[in-house]
Protein backbone atom coordinates (compact mmCIF):
# COMPACT_ATOMS: atom_id res chain seq x y z
CA UNK A 1 0.00 0.00 0.00
CA UNK A 2 1.36 3.07 -1.00
CA UNK A 3 1.83 5.64 2.24
CA UNK A 4 -0.03 9.45 2.22
CA UNK A 5 2.30 11.28 3.61
CA UNK A 6 1.46 15.19 3.86
CA UNK A 7 2.37 18.33 5.99
CA UNK A 8 0.36 19.80 8.44
CA UNK A 9 0.03 22.83 5.65
CA UNK A 10 -0.80 20.45 3.24
CA UNK A 11 -3.47 18.62 5.47
CA UNK A 12 -5.12 21.59 6.37
CA UNK A 13 -5.43 22.64 2.65
CA UNK A 14 -6.89 19.09 1.55
CA UNK A 15 -9.41 19.14 4.56
CA UNK A 16 -12.04 21.30 5.98
CA UNK A 17 -11.75 22.58 9.69
CA UNK A 18 -13.57 19.68 11.21
CA UNK A 19 -12.21 16.84 9.03
CA UNK A 20 -8.63 18.22 10.31
CA UNK A 21 -9.53 18.05 13.60
CA UNK A 22 -10.63 14.72 14.04
CA UNK A 23 -8.16 13.07 11.43
CA UNK A 24 -5.34 15.04 12.28
CA UNK A 25 -5.82 16.24 15.77
CA UNK A 26 -7.49 12.70 16.48
CA UNK A 27 -10.86 14.88 17.48
CA UNK A 28 -14.39 13.09 17.83
CA UNK A 29 -17.51 15.18 16.88
CA UNK A 30 -20.24 15.54 19.03
CA UNK A 31 -22.75 12.36 19.22
CA UNK A 32 -25.82 12.55 17.06
CA UNK A 33 -24.11 15.17 15.12
CA UNK A 34 -22.53 13.49 12.30
CA UNK A 35 -24.00 13.36 8.61
CA UNK A 36 -23.57 9.12 8.78
CA UNK A 37 -24.32 8.05 12.40
CA UNK A 38 -27.94 7.24 10.54
CA UNK A 39 -26.99 6.17 7.00
CA UNK A 40 -28.60 3.22 5.83
CA UNK A 41 -27.92 3.39 2.08
CA UNK A 42 -25.62 0.74 0.40
CA UNK A 43 -22.14 1.59 -0.38
CA UNK A 44 -18.99 1.60 1.00
CA UNK A 45 -17.30 4.60 3.20
CA UNK A 46 -14.13 5.62 2.12
CA UNK A 47 -10.83 8.05 4.37
CA UNK A 48 -11.80 11.61 3.98
CA UNK A 49 -8.20 12.16 3.95
CA UNK A 50 -6.88 10.13 1.34
CA UNK A 51 -9.42 7.87 -0.15
CA UNK A 52 -8.58 4.25 0.79
CA UNK A 53 -11.71 1.92 1.34
CA UNK A 54 -12.37 1.89 4.62
CA UNK A 55 -15.92 0.24 5.40
CA UNK A 56 -18.74 -1.07 3.29
CA UNK A 57 -21.72 -0.46 4.28
CA UNK A 58 -22.75 -4.05 4.62
CA UNK A 59 -21.27 -4.34 8.55
CA UNK A 60 -22.69 -1.10 9.66
CA UNK A 61 -25.26 -1.17 12.54
CA UNK A 62 -26.83 0.84 14.37
CA UNK A 63 -25.71 0.71 18.08
CA UNK A 64 -27.44 3.54 19.56
CA UNK A 65 -23.62 5.37 20.45
CA UNK A 66 -24.67 8.61 18.26
CA UNK A 67 -21.76 7.23 15.57
CA UNK A 68 -21.55 4.90 12.55
CA UNK A 69 -20.82 2.07 14.00
CA UNK A 70 -19.52 -1.39 12.44
CA UNK A 71 -18.70 -4.95 12.63
CA UNK A 72 -15.33 -5.20 10.61
CA UNK A 73 -13.08 -2.76 8.36
CA UNK A 74 -13.41 -3.45 4.89
CA UNK A 75 -10.07 -5.60 5.27
CA UNK A 76 -7.55 -6.28 7.76
CA UNK A 77 -4.90 -4.12 6.53
CA UNK A 78 -7.52 -1.04 6.04
CA UNK A 79 -7.15 0.54 9.56
CA UNK A 80 -4.50 -0.13 12.23
CA UNK A 81 -5.09 -0.45 15.50
CA UNK A 82 -3.30 0.58 18.64
CA UNK A 83 -3.97 1.57 22.88
CA UNK A 84 -5.16 4.72 23.51
CA UNK A 85 -4.41 6.38 27.22
CA UNK A 86 -5.91 9.65 26.79
CA UNK A 87 -8.75 10.76 28.63
CA UNK A 88 -8.00 8.77 31.67
CA UNK A 89 -9.57 5.60 29.34
CA UNK A 90 -7.87 2.78 28.30
CA UNK A 91 -9.44 2.41 24.61
CA UNK A 92 -7.87 1.20 21.13
CA UNK A 93 -8.15 3.76 18.52
CA UNK A 94 -8.34 3.14 14.90
CA UNK A 95 -6.31 4.57 12.22
CA UNK A 96 -6.19 5.00 8.66
CA UNK A 97 -3.36 2.58 7.20
CA UNK A 98 -2.95 4.92 4.55
CA UNK A 99 -2.73 8.09 5.68
CA UNK A 100 -2.23 7.61 9.78
CA UNK A 101 -5.56 9.93 9.75
CA UNK A 102 -7.81 8.90 13.26
CA UNK A 103 -10.88 7.64 12.22
CA UNK A 104 -12.37 6.75 16.21
CA UNK A 105 -11.93 3.46 18.28
CA UNK A 106 -12.95 -0.30 18.34
CA UNK A 107 -14.82 -1.56 21.47
CA UNK A 108 -15.35 -5.06 22.35
CA UNK A 109 -18.82 -4.92 22.95
CA UNK A 110 -20.45 -5.01 19.16
CA UNK A 111 -22.85 -7.50 18.06
CA UNK A 112 -21.94 -10.95 15.89
CA UNK A 113 -20.07 -12.23 14.24
CA UNK A 114 -16.93 -10.22 15.68
CA UNK A 115 -18.12 -9.04 18.88
CA UNK A 116 -16.32 -5.68 17.80
CA UNK A 117 -18.04 -2.16 17.28
CA UNK A 118 -15.81 0.38 15.16
CA UNK A 119 -17.07 3.23 16.02
CA UNK A 120 -16.09 5.98 13.66
CA UNK A 121 -16.24 9.70 13.39
CA UNK A 122 -18.88 10.52 10.13
CA UNK A 123 -15.96 13.38 9.53
CA UNK A 124 -13.22 10.89 8.47
CA UNK A 125 -15.69 9.24 6.14
CA UNK A 126 -16.45 9.83 2.81
CA UNK A 127 -19.48 7.28 1.68
CA UNK A 128 -20.23 6.28 -2.46
CA UNK A 129 -23.48 4.08 -2.90
CA UNK A 130 -22.64 1.09 -4.21
CA UNK A 131 -23.87 1.66 -8.23
CA UNK A 132 -21.24 4.59 -8.49
CA UNK A 133 -18.44 2.25 -6.75
FE1 LIG B 1 -6.61 7.75 4.96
Amino acid sequence: MDKLDLSETEWRKRLSPEQYHVLREAGTERAFTGRYNDMKADGAYFCAGCGAELFDSRTKYDSGSGWPSFTAPASDDAVIEHVDASHGMRRVEVRCARCDGHLGHVFPDGPGPTGNRYCMNSASLEFEPRDAA
